[in-house]
């Protein structure tokens, strides 16, 4: 590309940004409150949602600026038509080593094996709880059993990688960390523990509502014994992670709230309608969608990304008073 462009995306505070996580539909098949509201939800207009060739387009351009790592997320992706054909061609581009997917897993029984035949490395699945009331409450939906047999079915196409992601929150999903654990350990399969974040579509959020990774961890302690720090981990990845003491498998602890891992941030966003976030909680956004559709040449979109992270504040300042909550609650972002 042009001289003027750099090779890396490092903003003000010499992070670089290598990890680009794509919004590639704003829906859902569940309604989980803190996520999305429970009813009339505004979904986005199909003609206003980036095609499979502008995501592909715009993934070249962040890959030539030093991207390798995609994750492709939603709403919840897979209802998504086709999500196999995107994977493939994003495969298909040069540098772009490692590409991920965040799923509810309610329809990856069926798509499992196709999504890993096109390429797909590694699969993270939400699972909050075992328990099929409180799945119900989280999510204004049922579904449970549909997402064990996505586990199931995922665990059978040798991904990469699976792991377990579970949103904690006070009181209402504490009887469900150490029936999660011990799923987890009998599966092999990694677990992270999320804190409730300020992104809920309702804005119910609340500090007493953060079930706190230390809590998360004593719990686990206090049934399987102490936690050992894992220290083979990307450096910049928003988890801390151990493992057991007597069983080499990773449990995590991602603690947006609590204990912040901004300085160490290596993510940007694209919105399903072609919005640029250079963090989960920027008010401000760049439109790489009206640039792509009024003729802008791909030096263009990487400027424009160029001057997005430029513009990317230190930390998401969840804990200072000037808090400012984005306009977009979770599903329009992607996580
Ligand atoms: S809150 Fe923003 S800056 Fe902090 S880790 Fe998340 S995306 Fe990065």
């Amino acid at each position: 590309m042009n001289d003027d462009l750099p090779t890396q995306l490092i903003d003000t505070f010499g992070r670089v940004h290598t990890n680009l996580r794509i919004s590639v539909t704003d829906r859902c098949n569940i309604r989980c409150f803190y996520c999305m509201p429970e009813h009339n939800v505004q979904f986005k207009p199909r003609s206003e949602i980036l095609t499979f060739e502008e995501i592909v387009r715009f993934t070249k351009i962040t890959a030539g600026l030093g991207v390798n790592k995609i994750r492709l997320t939603g709403g919840e992706p897979l209802v998504r038509q086709n999500l196999d054909q995107l994977v493939r061609a994003i495969r298909g581009i040069d540098r772009i080593d490692d590409i991920a997917l965040t799923t509810n897993g309610i329809l990856l029984a069926d798509q499992a094996e196709a999504l890993k035949s096109a390429g797909l490395d590694r699969l993270n699945i939400s699972l909050d709880t075992l328990d099929p009331d409180t799945f119900f409450k989280i999510s204004r939906r049922s579904g449970l059993d549909a997402v064990l047999a996505g586990i199931e079915a995922a665990q059978q196409c040798q991904f990469k990688k699976i792991r377990l992601n579970a949103i904690a929150i006070t009181q209402l999903t504490e009887s469900s960390i150490l029936p999660l654990a011990t799923f987890a350990r009998e599966r092999r399969l990694e677990l992270r523990f999320i804190e409730f974040m300020p992104l809920d579509a309702d804005d119910a959020w609340s500090q007493d509502q953060v079930l706190t990774g230390q809590k998360i961890r004593s719990m686990i302690e206090s049934e399987f014994g102490p936690l050992v720090p894992k220290t083979d981990v990307d450096p910049s990845q928003p988890s801390t992670d151990y493992s057991y003491t007597d069983l080499d498998l990773c449990v995590g602890f991602i603690n947006p709230v609590s204990q912040p891992f901004c300085g160490s941030c290596n993510r940007l966003r694209l919105t399903a309608e072609g919005q640029i976030r250079n963090c989960l909680f920027s008010t401000v956004e760049w439109d790489a969608r009206k640039m792509m559709r009024s003729g802008g040449s791909d030096a263009d979109i990487a400027r424009l990304l160029v001057e997005c992270i430029s513009r990317k504040k230190k930390g998401h300042g969840i804990d200072s008073v000037e808090f400012d909550r984005p306009q977009r609650a979770m599903y329009q972002i992607g996580g």
